[in-house]
């Protein structure tokens, strides 16, 4: 098949780890007879350097004209001035908003390989493979703020039709996986939460074969540390789900092992790993590139639509973190293009 990917690798690690999640791709569309083409854009502070903004016209025409959006991260000291006009996390707010994409997809594993770096001591550690959907743009982030002197208010506001398509998404992933959904609220307390629950459970309705599960946030908390291995999806509103997915990331031993995916209607969508800059270790080669090479495997799932080529990147990530070669960050000492060669290596023997 063909496809025109648009790549923004932005700030920090971005431009270290989306090479490598690029290298990737042309190696799957070498193995199985692709042409994907790629389109380099601006975002973030690099975007801000070059042209005054965060997000460029040209950019932004290109993402939503794309096949799929590969982003490495955005930010860092020398654009993080709270007084500046703009700043480099107002491009990505941007481009999220301009595709559309509602909701927000973090796969968690934990590698038998590397359990030991994960602050769980638990022997069901490995058997923790949870999907987490998180709702990406309603909730207190976007609703009407107010501030004066001595009082702030942030309003909390979801619609039927918001509940609904994400918790629909929701549904439709735990039908290619266990066929569970847990989805998470806080609907003893918030008028919110029980709009969400009606709705979830409501749309439940029409997936007979999942089987749905209610956990209020505070229990949902804890649990993910007691009994990790017993979630299949986790839906939830924005910003249960930015704390809950924090937390689950800890389990797995680092935050540069991390994909995420955030789809909207169609099959455009923007794929990113869960770790930001970086600023401490950018430009040193030693980033840990699994979590954009995982990403680029979700791209190639969601957006292209070809499982075989998303399933090999991931056994090909699989061989690398149990034989090695591994960044500092999960216990080696290799650099970002080592472990790179490393994946292109056995995606050769997988594909
Ligand atoms: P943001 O505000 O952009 O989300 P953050 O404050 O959450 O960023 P990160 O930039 O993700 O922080 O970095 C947090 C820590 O994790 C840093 O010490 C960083 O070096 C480390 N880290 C992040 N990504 C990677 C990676 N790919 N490889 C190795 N270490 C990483
Ligand atoms: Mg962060």
């Amino acid at each position: 098949m063909k496809a025109n990917i648009v790549t923004l690798p932005g700030d920090g690690v971005g431009p270290e780890v989306t090479a490598a999640a690029v290298a990737v791709l042309e190696a799957v569309a070498a193995h199985y007879e692709h042409e994907f083409a790629f389109d380099e854009q601006l975002i973030g502070g690099a975007a801000i350097d070059a042209t005054g903004e965060p997000l460029p016209a040209d950019a932004l025409d290109a993402c939503k004209a794309a096949d799929a959006v590969l982003l490495g991260a955005v930010g860092g000291p020398k654009w993080s001035d709270p007084n500046a006009p703009v700043r480099p996390e107002q491009g990505l707010l941007a481009l999220r908003a301009a595709l559309g994409v509602y909701a927000n997809l973090r796969p968690l594993t934990v590698h038998p390989a590397l359990a030991d770096l994960s602050p769980l001591k638990n022997e069901k550690l490995k058997d923790v493979d949870v999907l987490f959907v998180r709702e990406l743009t309603g909730g207190a982030y976007f609703g009407a703020k107010t501030k004066t002197a001595d009082a702030a208010t942030d309003e909390c506001k979801y619609t039927v039709a918001e509940v609904e398509r994400v918790t629909r998404r929701a549904f439709e992933l735990a039908r290619a996986r266990r066929r569970h959904v847990t989805s998470v609220d806080k609907a003893n307390v918030l008028e919110t939460s029980r709009l969400w629950r009606r709705t979830v459970t409501r749309v439940a309705a029409d997936y007979p074969d999942v089987t749905l599960e209610h956990q209020l946030v505070d229990s949902m908390a804890m649990l993910l540390l007691t009994r990790p291995g017993s979630y299949d999806v986790v839906v939830t509103e924005n910003l249960f789900g930015d704390i809950l997915t924090d937390e689950a990331a800890a389990l797995a031993g680092s935050l540069g092992l991390l994909p995420s995916a955030s789809l909207g209607e169609g099959s455009n969508g923007l794929y990113e790993p869960i770790h930001g800059s970086a600023p401490d270790i950018a430009g040193k080669g030693v980033a840990n590139p699994v979590g954009t090479i995982l990403s680029v495997a979700l791209l190639l799932r969601h957006s292209l639509r070809l499982e075989a080529e998303a399933q090999a990147v991931e056994a090909a990530i699989d061989h690398v973190l149990q034989h090695g070669p591994r960044t500092r960050d999960v216990g080696g000492d290799a650099g970002t293009v080592e472990v790179r060669d490393a994946v292109l290596k056995a995606l050769a023997d997988y594909a």
